[in-house]
């Protein structure tokens, strides 16, 4: 029988978390008659301290930039060629920031396998004329393969250091969704399958905003109620905004690891949620900063998905006439256009209805 290929395309702290753990799968003698024990990851090519990531990620086999201290694994092969790493793979692993996902899919376009299935771990959305275009959607329709996606309460370095952690695998075709639990599924990474793409990929990018709302909390001093109650009101935005572009969307995938689970992992320990704390904090010190400053003065490299993700929604939003009823996405996206003062985040219907 020929034995599956698996490629991560994306070389972040999250794509070389999820890449430890599936070399760790792909070493295990149980799956060495299913697995090909080798794993290409594509990485962006660039310079640290004067020598080629790749390079250095295959002598250390670890990505000092953006995952120091953790070991990927000697299964791990860093490539700098997105074709050459994605060409023979069987399983494709799309873990990039969003805002690069399309220019990937298409120069990947004939190149790949026709039997091949991809997973999508970007959190993300692309706002096209007609609507919002999911990560998986693209994909399916760029590359015409089945996508699955991979959800959940994920902060990379913590996972890397095996602390548990619990994920969503939601999936169109089920054999597809049990592949990539052998795939994903370690002892401390617990996957659950759900058969809702769309609801759980609208889960893991709508809870982006409501991070930037949590985090502006968190920089106001608020305590654990007023934290709590920004959560609540995401949540409800997303599972309201999340059904009327897709009636599909389940409730109970809200419950599942890349609802709720993802929504509290984020608002309390994510990126998005420090970025926009130091914002509020700049600001109250007098000396305000812009998103795109502290993502680069904060972030070492790594990209900030909240912002982007805020505008595509409110681009769709707006189209829809749709941002009164959606009164906490829209008051974060006054926030972060400068259009209202991040104090106004607790009287976010307001904020929401104030003219711009
Ligand atoms: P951040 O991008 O805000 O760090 O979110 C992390 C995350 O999605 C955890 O699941």
């Amino acid at each position: 029988l020929p034995r599956y290929r698996v490629a991560m395309i994306g070389s972040g702290a999250w794509a070389c978390t999820a890449v430890k753990m599936i070399a760790e799968n792909l070493r295990s003698p149980e799956k060495g008659s299913k697995f090909v024990r080798e794993v290409k990851m594509y990485v962006w090519e660039e310079e640290v301290d004067g020598r080629k990531l790749t390079e250095l990620i295959n002598e250390t086999h670890q990505n000092v930039k953006y995952l120091p201290g953790c070991d990927l694994g000697d299964n791990v092969v860093a490539c700098p060629d997105l074709i050459e790493t994605a060409k023979d793979a069987h399983v494709l692993v799309f873990c990039s920031p969003h805002q690069f996902i399309h220019r990937m899919v298409k120069q990947l376009a004939g190149h790949i396998r026709k039997d091949a299935i991809a997973v999508s771990l970007t959190k993300g959305m692309r706002v096209r004329p007609d609507g919002p275009q999911l990560i998986s959607e693209m994909i399916r329709k760029e590359l015409g393969l089945d996508c699955s996606v991979l959800m959940g309460a994920n902060i990379a370095a913590d996972i890397a250091r095996g602390e548990l952690s619990e994920a969503t695998i939601a999936y169109n075709v089920l054999a597809n969704g049990q592949l990539l639990q052998e795939v994903f599924d370690r002892p401390y990474f617990y996957t659950q399958l759900v058969p809702d793409v769309v609801g759980a990929e609208m889960c893991g990018t709508l809870k982006n905003i409501v991070a930037l709302a949590a985090g502006f909390v968190e920089g106001l001093g608020y305590g654990p109620n007023t934290r709590a109650a920004i959560m609540r009101a995401g949540l409800d935005d997303m599972r309201r905004l999340a059904k009327a572009l897709y009636p599909t969307v389940r409730d109970a995938t809200f419950f599942e690891s890349c609802g709720v689970a993802d929504l509290i992992a984020t608002c309390t320990g994510g990126r998005n949620r420090l970025v926009a704390k130091a914002f509020v904090e700049a600001q109250q010190a007098g000396q305000p900063h812009s998103f795109d400053e502290l993502e680069a003065s904060l972030l070492h490299g790594q990209k900030l998905q909240g912002v982007l993700t805020s505008h595509e929604v409110q681009e769709i939003l707006r189209r829809k006439g749709w941002e009164l009823e959606y009164p906490l996405f829209t008051a974060v996206n006054r926030i972060v256009c400068g259009h209202q003062p991040a104090a106004a985040i607790v009287h976010y219907k307001a904020a929401a209805a104030a003219p711009v």
